[in-house]
């Protein structure tokens, strides 16, 4: 059995690629990209868009739905250690720094 998705960008259809031309001669039609999600792939998004094109194409109408959606009033934060920063050298004389982040082990 093939279950399959339309991609969900909102211009896939008007993309002048040869792969979306269908159609007999003389009748021909760019069509909205079919997916296979039959199998183990795609997986996640790649189940609703056919490349990044489409999806961000998506994102760009729809950010504002979105948003609604999954609205974000406050910031977050990920408590951290005090950030340990680190100078490098090679043997020809290169130096760099390094400060390392780690967040703090709730676990
Ligand atoms: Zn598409």
């Amino acid at each position: 059995m093939s279950d399959y998705n339309w991609c969900h960008g909102p211009d896939c259809h008007k993309r002048e690629t040869t792969t979306r031309v269908r159609g007999v001669k003389g009748s021909k039609v760019l069509r909205t990209v079919k997916i296979n999600v039959s199998g183990m792939y795609p997986q996640g998004l790649w189940k609703y868009f056919c490349d990044q094109t489409c999806m961000h194409n998506f994102i760009h109408k729809h950010i504002e739905q979105f948003i609604a959606l999954h609205p974000r009033p406050d910031a977050l934060e990920t408590p951290i250690e005090d950030p340990v920063k680190e100078t490098h050298e090679t043997p020809y004389g290169y130096s760099w720094t390094r400060t390392t982040i780690k967040a703090v082990d709730n676990a």
